[in-house]
């Protein structure tokens, strides 16, 4: 049997173990502060997902199939969860004017009242970070880029709109530049989610 990240014997040694199963106890960390807020508006988690990313992204990104891209999930979750969210009267859908075929997501004043309940559900993780000096947040920003950029190079998460996936982004040797904005960024100015964003490749 491979070894695995969750034995306590092989994690002694290695760091590499031991830094993926903390990232596996935050993702705990962020699913159990999303049941807490899915209990409160009576939705499950990936019903309140889906209800902040309509709220924060543009609408070309409201679409099931982007959503299910976005989440790792098949179209049938996903519309199965839209279904559920029109009936609570919390999205409506629109028929796009240069394709009748093509719907785009929107919130509706309900959805809109339930996404300033749920939005902050990850905030209380913000207090961990709060001792961290500045510079070194930059550095971890920087490294945990870099994890979900090789992850997504291996095709184990779904393009990420990022800037080291970002046709726009180059590295020089001592800094990261964005040619959009024209300007160098430094590790605390890389962006995961931007809208600015065009992917490198396709
Ligand atoms: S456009 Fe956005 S994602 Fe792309 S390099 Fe610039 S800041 Fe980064």
């Amino acid at each position: 049997m491979n070894k695995s990240v969750f034995d306590p014997q092989s994690q002694i040694d290695n760091s590499d173990f031991k830094i993926v199963a903390s990232l596996e106890r935050l993702s705990e960390c962020f699913r159990a502060l999303l049941w807490e807020k899915a209990k409160v508006l009576g939705v499950s988690p990936i019903q309140i997902q889906i209800l902040i990313f309509i709220h924060f992204h543009s609408g070309e990104k409201c679409k099931v199939g982007y959503l299910a891209q976005e989440f790792l999930l098949t179209k049938a979750t996903v519309s199965e969860a839209v279904k559920l969210l029109e009936q609570k009267g919390f999205i409506e859908r629109q028929t796009e004017k240069t394709d009748r075929r093509s719907h785009t997501l929107h919130l509706t004043e309900a959805g809109k009242g339930a996404v300033v309940q749920i939005a902050d559900f990850a905030n209380p993780m913000l207090a961990s970070l709060a001792k961290i000096p500045f510079t070194e947040k930059g550095v971890l920003l920087e490294q945990l880029l870099s994890i979900v950029g090789q992850l997504q190079e291996v095709g184990i998460i779904s393009i990420q709109r990022m800037c080291f996936a970002c046709r726009f982004y180059q590295r020089n040797e001592m800094d990261h530049f964005c040619h959009f904005i024209d300007k160098p960024l430094k590790n605390s100015e890389l962006r995961l989610d931007c809208a600015e964003f065009e992917a490198r490749y396709g």
